[in-house]
């Protein structure tokens, strides 16, 4: 994989992907701006070696066509006070109004592009597109480790046709995940959470024989528990999943003995702790318990290298987030090298405040699973 320091930057255009879906709340606020400062090294790299930065984003799910509400006009006071310099923009991410704003940038320049998911050739990594966004740098820079588990237009296609790099962000990720896949330290502990076992089933899969325990929690764990005989009420659960789960089925593995559960999903409902087996018929298990707290810190005690990836319940509801908090200070107070990803659990971390405990966080949801699960990564690749 090429880095920055391939790339000779002075006075040249560069095209530079960046992973700016950020969460925004009902009034169009930004509520998390750490996407965009996770890139500010990579953009102020550059612009310290006098480039002019076109960045080029994605933002939701337009679905190849023009959608007002996935603009980026209302984020860019953001990015340019995160940056901390003017943020140029245009409504379009090709043709001829984009070619005179990048004609206009000055040395150190920033311009944002419009959502290149307004079109549906970025997704389908079009060569015709590829080139017309070539057309716009001299080089080309992909920051964008959320995005590169996607052969887009944007994140391979341009690739291709450019001299390229990774950015500093990419360069990072790649390091740490790469260290964790081929020689972490052991015992390995894995903690996987969060809503459903169908997106984490390959995840699994691919840890256990590196794993010393695999401790699962949130509603995946639901579809466990079902598959081992145990009535789980009206949790959440994907009950046609529960055949291949039983061959999943390991001494590794750790499922919840212990449960949080309410008649409603709540933050005023009232709450009990019962026993996997007491769960009545309509409960919903909705976190872990304080039993299961206990058996999970032992093992997370033992770890030299900690994966986590996926909430232990519905955190976002103080009452059931118990179980992600004290998981999230256990790992905390380690001495362990710890890995967590996914938007939800880094969010659910951030918000006790323990992210400085964590050894690496990473920006990839989706792309972080794909990563630890070995896959070929097309953004990766194409920076080779
Ligand atoms: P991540 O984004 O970290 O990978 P997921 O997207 O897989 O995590 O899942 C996060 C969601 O799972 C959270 O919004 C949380 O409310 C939900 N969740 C966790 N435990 C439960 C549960 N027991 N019942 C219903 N939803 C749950
Ligand atoms: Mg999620």
């Amino acid at each position: 994989m090429k880095t920055l320091k391939d790339l000779t930057v002075d006075n040249k255009t560069v095209l530079v992907r960046v992973d700016f879906n950020v969460p925004i709340d009902e009034t169009g606020q930004v509520m998390d701006a750490s996407r965009i400062e996770a890139v500010k090294p990579t953009i102020d790299y550059l612009r310290e070696r006098n480039a002019k930065v076109v960045l080029l984003a994605h933002f939701g799910r337009p679905k190849g066509k023009v959608v007002d509400e996935l603009r980026f006009k209302p984020i860019i006071p953001v990015v340019s006070e995160v940056l901390g310099c003017d943020v140029a923009y245009v409504q379009d991410c090709i043709g001829k109004e984009v070619e005179a704003a990048v004609a206009e940038l000055p040395v150190g320049g920033v311009l944002l592009l419009e959502n290149v998911r307004f079109y549906v050739a970025e997704k389908d990594n079009d060569p015709e597109f590829a080139k017309q966004l070539a057309s716009l740098g001299d080089l080309y820079v992909n920051d964008a480790f959320g995005a590169a588990h996607r052969a887009h237009a944007s994140t391979a296609g341009v690739a291709d046709l450019l001299p390229h790099a990774a950015g500093l962000l990419m360069q990072r990720e790649v390091e740490e995940l790469t260290h964790i896949v081929e020689n972490p330290a052991e015992p390995v502990v894995a903690i996987i959470g969060g809503s459903k076992i169908s997106t984490k089933m390959n995840l699994i899969n691919s840890l256990l024989p590196k794993v010393e325990y695999l401790l699962l929690g949130g509603a995946l764990a639901n579809t466990v528990l079902m598959a081992q005989n145990h009535k789980i009420g009206k949790s959440l659960v994907e009950e046609e999943l529960s055949g291949t789960v039983k061959d999943l089925l390991s001494n590794k593995l750790r499922v919840p003995v212990d449960v949080v559960v309410a008649k409603e999903i709540k933050e005023d409902a009232e709450k009990r702790v019962v026993a996997v087996g007491k769960i009545e018929e309509d409960d919903y298990a909705l976190d872990i318990g304080p039993d299961t707290v206990g058996i999970y810190s032992d093992c997370i005690k033992k770890a030299k290298t900690i994966i986590w990836n996926g909430p232990m319940g519905v955190f976002e509801m103080e009452s059931f987030a118990m179980g992600t908090y004290h998981i999230a200070k256990v790992v905390g107070e380690t001495d362990a090298y710890s890995v967590i990803g996914g938007g939800e659990t880094v969010s659910a971390v951030k918000k006790v405040g323990l992210e400085d405990q964590i050894s690496f966080i990473s920006t990839g949801g989706g792309a972080m699973l794909e990563f630890l699960e070995g896959n070929e990564m097309p953004g990766i690749k194409a920076l080779d």
